[in-house]
């Protein structure tokens, strides 16, 4: 199979599928590989997706952002790469680093609130200010100034993220997220 990992499967049960072939060229970390990409993929199946208006970028945030969240920090690979990018929507750790912001800043629970208001509804970006009371436009500019970035940036440490370079290959239909 290509990539790492996807998600598949119907709201009542998922699979995931693993590309042994990763794991083989992960082996001198695969336990923290093979927590990582599980914890990103069992993500995806408890997402909504906004009736599959949500930006892609924001479905693999949110899979990031608790791979981050959940993450003791032994799981060095996860910080291969730094904060930053240019959109908040961005994808993988760049979103998943501006969830776990907004984590910090808003409480536990604004993750799964993002994901509950994409349940019945199609995605609006108006989530976020229902969420937090700001526009995701000010957070994403609130964030960048905490990161010391005017804008922009944001290159990664390292060359080598296997959790966020080049996972899985969801289409925009309702595989992966239900
Ligand atoms: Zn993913």
């Amino acid at each position: 199979m290509d990539g790492v990992a996807y998600t598949t499967g119907s709201e009542s049960a998922k699979e995931i599928h693993f590309a042994c072939q990763h794991i083989v060229n992960s082996a001198d970390r695969c336990a923290d590989e093979i927590r990582g990409v599980l914890v990103h993929e069992i993500v995806h199946c408890y997402q909504y997706n906004g009736q599959g208006a949500c930006p892609g970028g924001l479905i693999e945030g949110i899979a990031g952002a608790y791979v981050h969240l959940l993450a003791p920090s032994s799981w060095g690979p996860l910080f291969l790469w730094s904060p930053g990018g240019s959109t908040w929507d961005q994808g993988y750790h760049v979103t998943a680093y501006f969830l776990q912001w907004l984590t910090e800043r808003y409480g536990e629970g604004t993750v799964p609130e993002i994901n509950e208001l994409m349940k019945d509804a199609p995605y609006d970006k108006r989530i976020f200010k229902t969420v937090t009371g700001r526009k995701v436009s000010k957070l994403w500019k609130l964030y960048k100034e905490h990161l010391g970035e005017g804008g922009g940036g944001g290159a990664p440490s390292a060359t080598c993220d296997p959790f966020t370079s080049e996972d899985d290959v969801e289409g925009p239909s309702d595989e992966g997220a239900r």
